[in-house]
């Protein structure tokens, strides 16, 4: 449940400093099972800082952070927050370019294989059955030989969300997957996202508001600002929010 926002911040609202600079300030962010969110925010707002958090690739200097309620994923390593089924999409595609599609959605199968006892082993039917599922999913059946290095950029990206449902993450933390894509592989994007809301919990990081507005659609937005929660609510509530609008000022007409 989304709990209102509170003043003085609770003791568990996050923290973190770069050698003295504030990324994240008293930051609080509750997400519903299923949700999917999309956070939007200047450059440097410490949109990126806060998936690190989450992954556990940077830890905070104070604050809480818990997943599904009982998992504390403060005391955990990258790894074991990845085995809970948080996976991450970076804004760069991170695929295996010499492996064929598909063997790219076998070494996430699971996430624990060896690539070597990947590409070795003797495909089991339902490892199959899954990956084909996936590869329907992110509109890929046809390009499932291809090595991956030969996919339109659009096309990686795909693959990469794939390869997270392959992970079998229950939390995809998405970050600008529209950077770089032209305007019909932003849609496609966008309608692959909206197809995994509800099975999936998903966080969106994103500039483009033609792909916001398309994927939030009777969702909550959050406008991160210097580290903090600027304002949450419709689309339409946060892009027509004074200090929203402020805080864009001087980079572009309307928030993005
Ligand atoms: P966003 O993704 O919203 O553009 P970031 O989370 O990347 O913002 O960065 C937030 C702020 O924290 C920026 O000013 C950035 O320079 C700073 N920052 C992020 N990571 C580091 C780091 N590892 N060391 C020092 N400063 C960092
Ligand atoms: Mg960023």
């Amino acid at each position: 449940m989304n709990e209102p926002e509170t003043f003085p911040p609770r003791r568990r609202s996050l923290n973190k400093s770069f050698s003295g600079f504030k990324a994240i300030t008293d930051l609080s962010f509750y997400l519903d099972e299923g949700e999917l969110r999309t956070v939007i925010g200047p450059n440097g707002a410490g949109k990126t800082t806060f998936l690190d958090l989450i992954t556990g690739r940077t830890k905070p200097d104070t604050g809480t952070l818990q997943f599904e309620g009982t998992h504390d994923l403060l005391h955990k390593n990258e790894y074991e927050i990845y085995r809970l089924g948080i996976g991450r999409k970076f804004q760069t595609p991170t695929v295996y370019t010499d492996h064929s599609v598909f063997e790219n959605l076998l070494l996430s199968l699971g996430g624990s294989r060896s690539v070597w006892k990947s590409l070795f082993y003797r495909l089991k039917s339902e490892d199959k059955d899954r990956i084909e599922s996936i590869l329907k999913t992110i509109n890929l059946t046809d390009r499932a030989h291809w090595k991956a290095g030969a996919l339109a950029h659009g096309q990686k990206q795909w693959l990469e969300i794939g390869m997270l449902l392959a992970q079998n993450a229950k939390l995809l933390l998405v970050d600008e997957p529209a950077a770089g894509m032209t305007d019909e592989e932003t849609h496609r994007t966008g309608e692959l996202l909206l197809s995994l809301a509800g099975k999936h919990t998903i966080v969106v990081i994103e500039h483009d508001m033609t792909f916001v507005r398309q994927i939030s659609k009777d969702r909550r937005v959050t406008v991160l600002h210097q580290g903090s929660v600027l304002c949450e609510g419709s689309v339409d509530f946060v892009q027509s929010n004074e200090r929203v609008i402020e805080v864009y000022l001087g980079r572009k007409s309307k928030a993005a």
